[in-house]
C-alpha cells in the first residue's frame, strides 16, 4: 500500500467512524441553506432562508400575520395561538363534552366504552396514517390496534376537534358493534353523527358542508342518510346502521 492509498484508505476509516455532523438542516423542509437558529416552543431550531421568507401567514387561519413556529412547523397567528386546540388538557376537556353529547343525543352511539384521544402534531399524525395504510392529509385518526386510541390534529377549532372526535369515536363504536360494514355505510354513519353534532352546536351550514365532500363515501352516503331519516326517524338511521352491510 503506497502513502496516497493509506491515505485514502484512513480517511474512509475515518468518515465511516465519526459521527455524522449535527443535525442540520431547516426543520420544516430539511434544506441546508442559509440556515438560522431561532426559538420554537422554547427549543432551539434551525430555519432556511427559503422558510424564512416565505410569505407571512398563519397555516391555520391563512391570514397575514406575524406568525410564530408551531413544532411541527406550521406558521400560527396570535389570534389562533388563543383560540385554537393546542393542548393535551384542552382536548381531554373536549372530549368530555363530546361524550355528554353522545349519551345525550338521541342517535347517540352508546358510550359504554371508553379509549385515549391524544392531541398530535401534523408529523406525527401522518406517520399513524401511513403505519396504518393510508396516507393523505387529515384531521383526524381512529387507530384500532396497538394501542386503540384516536388522534387529533393539533390546532383545529374547538367545533371542529369536537367533529373530529365524534366521527372518529363512531369508528370506534363501530369497530365493536358492526365491524364489517361497507366503508360508504361506515363513513356514511361517522359523518352523520359528525353532522349531528355540529348541528346541536348551532352549525348548521358547517353540518351541510359534510354532504358536499367529493368523497362519495363521505357526501352521498351522508345525503343518502339525512333522506332515509325523514322517512324513518333518527332511530331508523341507527338501527340502519348497526345492523346493515351496506348502504341501500
Ligand atoms: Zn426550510
Ligand atoms: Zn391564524
Ligand atoms: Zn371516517
Amino acid at each position: 500500500m503506497n502513502n496516497k492509498t493509506f491515505f485514502l484508505v484512513a480517511l474512509l476509516l475515518l468518515s465511516l467512524v465519526l459521527p455524522a455532523p449535527a443535525q442540520s438542516a431547516c426543520f420544516i423542509c430539511g434544506s441546508q441553506k442559509s440556515l438560522r437558529r431561532i426559538q420554537v416552543e422554547k427549543q432551539n431550531k434551525l430555519i432556511c432562508h427559503d422558510c424564512r421568507n416565505q410569505e407571512q401567514r398563519c397555516d391555520l387561519c391563512r391570514r397575514a400575520c406575524t406568525p410564530e413556529y408551531m413544532r411541527d412547523g406550521r406558521r400560527i397567528c396570535p389570534t389562533c395561538k388563543n383560540t385554537r386546540i393546542l393542548t393535551q388538557e384542552q382536548l381531554d376537556g373536549l372530549y368530555d363534552n363530546v361524550k355528554s353529547f353522545l349519551s345525550r343525543d338521541p342517535a347517540g352511539v352508546v358510550v359504554n366504552f371508553t379509549l385515549p384521544v391524544q392531541l398530535a402534531d401534523k408529523d406525527e399524525i401522518q406517520t399513524k396514517m401511513i403505519e396504518g395504510g393510508r396516507a393523505m392529509a387529515v384531521l383526524g385518526f381512529y387507530s384500532p390496534y396497538n394501542p386503540e386510541k384516536i388522534y387529533i390534529l393539533s390546532g383545529q377549532t374547538e367545533i371542529d376537534s369536537g367533529a373530529t372526535m365524534v366521527h372518529e369515536y363512531t369508528h370506534a363504536w363501530q369497530s365493536r358493534n358492526c365491524p364489517s360494514q361497507d366503508r360508504a355505510l361506515k363513513e356514511g354513519f361517522a359523518s352523520y353523527m359528525e353532522y349531528r353534532y355540529l348541528v346541536s352546536r348551532g352549525q348548521k351550514n358547517k353540518a351541510m358542508s359534510l354532504t358536499r365532500k367529493n368523497d362519495p363515501d363521505y357526501g352521498e352516503s351522508l345525503a343518502k342518510l339525512l333522506e332515509m331519516e325523514k322517512k324513518v326517524g333518527v332511530a331508523g338511521v341507527v338501527k340502519y346502521a348497526t345492523t346493515q352491510k351496506a348502504l341501500p
